[in-house]
């Protein structure tokens, strides 16, 4: 997608702090980040939401998934005593301002629950 922000980043158009990145999946810092610890989990491929997927893309979530996992454990987060979480936003209820599928793995402090 030619005006999307996120394919941007993923094809280093736009600079970014790539945390990780693999054929399918890149991650990279928030901009605005939300805790001591705020990452993006994005795949290359543009997806708009949560609300595209089919079956078919059971592959790259599972790799998203365990992108953010090692991610994650390489961050120290997922000690017993600590933790994270791992979310997308779909739509403007939930305040989804990047119309690219993203999961925010964001921890390093105490999160609250439910979201406000
Ligand atoms: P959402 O509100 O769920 O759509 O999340 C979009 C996220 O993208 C927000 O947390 C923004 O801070 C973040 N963001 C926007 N532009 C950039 C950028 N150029 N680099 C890194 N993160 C960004
Ligand atoms: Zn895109």
């Amino acid at each position: 997608m030619e005006d999307c922000l996120f394919c941007k980043i993923a094809d280093g158009r736009i600079p970014s702090k790539i945390v990780y990145q693999d054929q399918d999946v890149v991650a990279f810092a928030d901009i605005n980040p939300q805790a001591p610890h705020h990452v993006l989990f994005i795949p290359r491929r543009h997806i708009g939401s949560m609300a595209e997927l089919t079956a078919e893309d059971g592959e790259i979530l599972g790799k998203l998934f365990t992108a953010a996992a090692h991610v994650a454990r390489d961050l120290g987060l997922d000690s017993p005593e600590r933790g994270y979480r791992f979310v997308t936003n779909v739509g403007p209820d939930a305040g989804q301002s990047v119309l690219h599928l993203h999961f925010h793995l964001i921890g390093g402090r105490k999160l609250g629950w439910p979201p406000g």
